[in-house]
Order: C-alpha cells, then structure tokens, then sequence
C-alpha cells in the first residue's frame, strides 16, 4: 500500500508540476495563468490533450512541437519531474497527513519561485500571497490539530516564524543598505516569500532554513565563480538558494537540530 501510495503522489506531482511549467511562464508576465488555453510558444498552435501528457508527450515528440516542429525546451519535463520527486520525498517524510499537503502546497509554490527568479530575478507577490492566504488557514488549523512540523510547539509558533523569517531577511537587508550604500543588497522578493516560509515551518525551522539558504549561496557562488561559469560582479538570485534551504529544512530539518543539540551543545 506504502508503494501505491507513494507512486500516486509522485504522479499528482508531476501533474501540479505541468500546472507549474504555466505559472512559470505567465505569471512573471502579468497573465492569466487559465485562459487561453496551452499552446505552442512559437506557432501559437492549440495544444490537445495528448500533446499535453507530462514527460511522455516532450518524450514521444522529441522534444518539439507537433505542428512547427520547433523546439521545445526539456525544462518543461525536468519541472514536472521534479515536482514529481518532491512529492514522492514529502510522502515518505510525512505519510499521508495535513502536513503532506501543507509542505507539497508550499513546495509547488515555491518550485515556481525557483524558476522565476532565475530567469527573471524576481519572486512575484503573486506567489507570496497565495502562500499567505494558505498559511492563514494552517495557523487556524494548527491550534486545533497540532501538525507535525511544529513538534509540539505553541500555537503561535507559525507567526513568530513569520515574523522571524521576513524580519531576519529585512535588518540584513537594511545593514547591507547601510554597509555598501545601494538599495538592492537584499531583494524585497526574498523577504516576503519567507514570511509565509515563516508560517509553514514555525520558528525553529525557519531559523535553520534560513541559515541553510545562505551557507548554499555562499557554497553554490563560490564553486560558480571557481568553475568561471558566473564572475565575482554578477549578481545570483537568492530565491532558489531559499527553496533548496526550505526542502532540506522539511525533509531533515529537525535532524539537524537535534544532532546540532546533541553533539554541540551538550558535550561543549
Ligand atoms: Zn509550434
């Protein structure tokens, strides 16, 4: 039944990740993310349901479209596979409970963030507000149910993570305001997006997401700028850095405290 289980919401994923793909590409440009319906970027052909069959239709088409041949980049199956093994990871983290469905929710939201900030640098309000309108609900139902990720913490643990997360991200902002005298030391996009991050972890693990977030960009720029593929003045979104810290955070995050408890604090 566990393998049923887990194959079924590795398949839900890859379907909330074509979903994603659209998001992806519309939202950074203002529209509608349900009408007009898919279609081909290049001929503007009206895609059919079998042209829209995640991962097999880009396989069994070769990676281009059926009307104008041209082709159609392999990102739009790599999403969907991706949102596919997120979700599969989720499951066999939390079983089949709210906390799955919370952390696939925030997770699909935040998979969109990703690839929006790497090909835009921005991370629309779009998103953080869906996040937040969720986050509202988890709160509520937090206080009745106590959901797992808050490991018996207080009710109010989810809106000091709010307020933890965004309010960390903005004083580091406003001291690299002051520090290099520029306005974009931290972008308003990263503090917004980890309030409802705040929300959905709870305080203790968003501390550790957010810590996480920045060893992964000073690690990841660091072997970029080895490897010459970006140079020391290109700037590198943080969002994606932030996602990578949340995942690791949902899946091993109170792992590493408590080991982080066990063998720092309490030998030292
Ligand atoms: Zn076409």
């Amino acid at each position: 039944m566990e393998i049923v289980l887990l194959v079924y919401f590795a398949v839900v994923g890859v379907v909330i990740g074509s979903f994603l793909n659209v998001c992806i590409y519309r939202i950074p440009k203002e529209e509608n993310i349900a009408y007009p319906p898919s279609h081909c970027g290049n001929c503007g052909k009206r895609l059919k349901v079998f042209d829209l069959v995640p991962v097999f239709s880009w396989l069994f088409l070769k990676g281009k479209c059926r009307y104008c041949r041209s082709k159609i980049s392999p990102r739009y199956a790599i999403v969907e596979l991706l949102t596919g093994l997120t979700f599969a990871l989720l499951y066999n983290k939390f079983g089949l409970s709210v906390d799955l469905l919370a952390s696939a929710f925030l997770m699909s939201i935040l998979i969109a963030v990703f690839f929006i900030d790497i090909d835009h640098k921005i991370i629309p309000d779009e998103l953080v507000v869906t996040g937040l309108a969720a986050g509202a609900i988890i709160i509520i139902y937090n206080i009745f149910f106590p959901m797992q990720i808050y490991r018996g913490g207080q009710w109010w643990d989810p809106i000091v993570g709010m307020i933890v997360g965004s309010g960390t991200l903005l004083v580091i902002g406003l001291i690299g305001m002051i520090i290099y005298k520029t306005d974009e030391a931290m972008g308003g996009g990263d503090i917004k997006i980890f309030a409802p991050i705040g929300i959905f972890l709870g305080w203790k693990m968003t501390l550790l997401a957010l810590l996480l977030s920045v060893v992964l960009a000073g690690l990841i720029s660091f072997i970029l700028i080895i490897l010459k593929v970006k140079d020391r003045r290109s700037t590198i979104p943080f969002g994606p850095f932030i996602v990578m810290g949340t995942f690791i955070t949902y899946l091993y995050g109170w792992d590493i405290l408590e080991f982080y408890i066990s063998t720092l604090v309490l030998r030292g």
